[in-house]
C-alpha cells in the first residue's frame, strides 16, 4: 500500500488521499488475516469504531474481509484521536476501477490539526506496512504515539488564528502535496 497524494482542504477540514495497492489482486484483509488481527491487538479501541459498511457489521467483524485502505482510514482516525482530544472524526474509502486503474483507492478523513493529521497518515501507512510483514518492533506504538503527540502540540502552535479558533478558512484553496512514487 502506498499513499501517492495527500490533498488538504482547510475549508471542510477534510483530507483526501490517493492510495495505490502495488498488487491490485491483493487488497483485502481476508488475504492477510494477520494484519487486522495484529492491528486490533495494538489498538483495542478500534473495536469501538462505528463503521457504516452497508451490511451492519461491527468494525471488527467487517475487518475480517474489507479493503486494506478502509482499515488504513480507521487507523488514521484512531491515531489522531489518541494524540489529542478531538471531536468525532469521520472518514470514507472509495474506489471506482471502471474509471481508475485497478488497485487505486481514495481515502477521506476529517482532521482538526493539520500537522497531526499528516503525521497520523504517515504513521498509519508505516504501521500497516510493518504489520503486513509481521514486524511488530517497527510498529511499536508507544514510541510513535509520543512523537505524534509532540507533532499535535506543534500543530496547535503553528495553526493560523482562524484554525486555532475553529473557524474554517473559507477562502483558502485546496493545497496538494504530491508525492513521487519513489518518495515514500
Ligand atoms: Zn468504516
Amino acid at each position: 500500500m502506498k499513499v501517492t497524494e495527500i490533498c488538504v482542504d482547510p475549508a471542510s477540514r477534510r483530507i483526501r488521499m490517493t492510495v495505490e495497492m502495488p498488487d491490485p489482486d491483493r487488497f483485502l484483509t481476508s488475504q492477510v488475516p494477520h494484519l487486522p488481527k495484529m492491528l486490533f491487538r495494538l489498538f483495542p479501541h478500534l473495536a469501538h469504531h462505528k463503521c457504516d459498511n452497508g451490511n451492519g457489521y461491527t468494525f471488527r467483524r467487517e475487518c475480517r474481509a474489507t479493503e486494506i485502505p478502509h482499515l488504513f482510514e480507521h487507523l488514521i482516525i484512531e491515531l489522531q484521536a489518541q494524540a489529542q482530544p478531538t471531536e468525532v472524526l469521520r472518514g470514507e474509502t472509495q474506489w471506482n476501477w471502471r474509471v481508475d486503474p485497478r488497485g487505486r483507492f481514495y481515502v477521506y478523513v476529517d482532521y482538526e490539526n493539520e500537522l497531526l493529521a499528516i503525521g497520523a497518515i504517515r504513521l498509519a501507512e508505516r504501521i500497516i506496512l510493518a504489520l503486513d510483514r509481521r514486524d511488530l518492533e517497527e510498529a511499536d506504538t508507544e514510541q510513535h504515539l509520543a512523537r505524534l503527540r509532540e507533532l499535535a502540540r506543534l500543530g496547535r502552535e503553528l495553526a493560523s488564528p482562524a484554525e486555532a479558533s475553529g473557524e474554517a478558512a473559507e477562502t483558502r484553496p485546496w493545497s496538494a502535496i504530491a508525492l513521487a512514487p519513489e518518495a515514500v
